[in-house]
């Protein structure tokens, strides 16, 4: 009995917001938006904390602004997360 209410495609709109929302870039209603969604969607949530995880390593190293390139790399990785949690 797995329900699936939400759509992958959803999931990659979610994904592409997450850096913005770990950078804190949304505004309040954007957050628990996204909050909420994770919090119903399995595949999000491991790939919520994730990126969590690699932001907070990358905070520890420098406590100066996210650099340029972290973001690239943010992206690449929620591509592939996305990818990831396709089927078919
Ligand atoms: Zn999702």
């Amino acid at each position: 009995m797995t329900e699936s209410n939400h759509h992958h495609e959803k999931c990659r709109e979610l994904f592409e917001r997450l850096s913005e929302y770990l950078d804190r870039e949304l505004d309040e209603e954007t957050c628990s938006e996204i909050e909420a969604h994770i919090d119903r969607c399995e595949p999000c949530k491991v790939c919520m904390k994730t990126l969590k995880r690699t932001v907070d390593v990358c905070r520890n190293l420098k406590q100066e602004q996210v650099p340029p390139d972290f973001s690239r790399h943010l992206r690449e990785l929620i591509g592939q997360l996305a990818e990831g949690g396709k089927r078919g």
